[in-house]
């Protein structure tokens, strides 16, 4: 796919010989953008990806052009983040992030630059990212620019913060997030320095914004090596600045259990964590109650028609699930059993409604709403059938 074809001082360059198609769909821009006479690149994970044969998600496209010079060159832009130079540039296959070359100096607060500086040399650009893998530039015809040594850690699988690790993580602490979270999707070893500016750094942790961790532990929890993610968390102590978190014990899942989704990853940790609380991660509401469900259900005992009403299906398997990783024997079809026994999943589905009663003479008030519940349950136990007849025959049993 790729062949070396020079090596000069610190900068690899070698060619991809078939550019990956999200690439070659993103040329017309490339080109556009060095026709009007400007230097531009793919750069960031996209490059990545693609060295390690990874599906590809967004292309990132860097440029010596100004926002507003980009903006000129194509019609139909959106301004995304045009303080940080980044302008969306919108064609007929897609859209594209397409970034100025900056610097970001001082980071008084560990988090975010003081100031964006433009800048109009890439050497400068690749020098603010994170790791050595992720500062990879590539030209239109796939020549690939590794100013940091990002192939030889690529090849060993190695998770290196460019130049001095840790300067880097003084000057935003979320690298230290991001870092375990690329060791656990890549599978990775981080390397030691690295690794040490990590530990140091954690406290700093405390100043990145929570929603920001969460994108990343989230990433982390969700990836095919998540453990390994945990197994740094653990080592570096991160966990010390996280919010409700503790040691968390991978070893208690069985082997190469992965979770199905977010909720279900959150919820293992509010199985874990005694102080756990998602409140403190300003999760969105109903992401909370969707991984307080499953946290519910996992305790539940015995399944019965009730509660698969109740919880619904979903809930009830990811809470399995758990339970299985855990070690505990339990019959996986007795969710499915119960669910297909139930004549309703919501409410909604009874054939009678509150409007009908009134219609046929009950005054609506909370004798109305108990009468109505009373219905909803009996149908869930199987006690009446959903029907309109045997209903009203009910109904009107009761009423008597
Ligand atoms: P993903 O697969 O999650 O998209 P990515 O490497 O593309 O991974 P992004 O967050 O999309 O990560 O960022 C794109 C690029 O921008 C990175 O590859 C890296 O070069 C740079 N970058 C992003 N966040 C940071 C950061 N906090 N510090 C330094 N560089 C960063
Ligand atoms: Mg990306």
């Amino acid at each position: 796919m790729f062949q070396l074809i020079q090596r000069s001082g610190i900068i690899i360059v070698m060619k991809f010989k078939n550019l990956p198609e999200e690439f070659r769909s993103a040329l017309p821009i490339l080109d556009k953008i060095s026709h009007a006479g400007f230097e531009v690149y793919f750069v960031g994970g996209s490059v990545r990806d693609a060295l390690l044969r990874r599906p590809i998600h967004d292309v990132d496209i860097a440029t010596s052009a100004y926002p507003a010079e980009i903006k000129q060159i194509f019609k139909r832009t959106i301004d995304i983040g045009i303080e940080h130079g980044t302008v969306l540039v919108l064609a007929a296959d897609g859209q594209y992030e397409v970034t100025t070359f900056r610097t970001e100096s001082s980071y008084t607060d560990f988090r975010r630059p003081d100031r964006v500086e433009f800048v109009s040399d890439l050497s400068e650009d690749l020098l603010r990212r994170d790791f050595t893998i992720n500062a990879f530039a590539m030209t239109s015809d796939g020549i690939i620019i590794d100013k940091f040594d990002g192939l030889s850690d690529l090849k060993t699988r190695t998770l290196r913060a460019v130049g001095k690790a840790e300067e880097r993580f003084n000057e935003d602490a979320l690298r230290v997030m991001r870092g375990m979270r690329f060791a656990a999707e890549l599978d990775f070893n981080i390397e030691e320095a690295t690794l040490t500016a990590m530990s140091s750094h954690a406290a700093l942790l405390r100043k990145i914004s929570i929603e920001r961790i969460f994108i990343e532990l989230d990433k982390l929890l969700l990836a095919e090596n998540w453990r390994k993610g945990l197994f740094y968390l653990n080592e570096t102590e991160a966990w010390k600045y996280l919010p409700g978190f503790g040691k968390v014990d991978a070893a208690c899942l069985i082997d190469r259990f992965q979770f199905k989704n977010s909720e279900q990853a959150w919820a293992w940790l509010i199985i874990q964590l005694k102080d756990f609380d998602l409140k403190d991660w300003k999760v969105p509401n109903v992401f909370a109650k969707t991984v307080k469900n499953i946290v519910s259900a996992y305790y539940e005992e015995d399944w019965d028609v009730a509660k698969i009403y109740r919880y619904g299906l979903d809930i009830a398997e990811l809470a399995d699930d758990l339970k299985v990783a855990s070690g505990q024997k339990i019959d996986r079809l007795i969710p499915i059993i119960m669910d297909r026994r139930l004549q309703i999943h919501s409410k909604s589905e009874i054939v009678i409604k509150g409007a009908d009663l009134i219609e046929l003479g009950y005054p609506p008030g909370p004798a109305l709403g108990r009468i109505l519940s009373d219905i909803e349950t009996n149908i869930v136990n199987n006690k009446l059938l959903n029907k309109k007849e045997e209903i009203l025959d009910y109904v009107e049993k009761l009423s008597r």
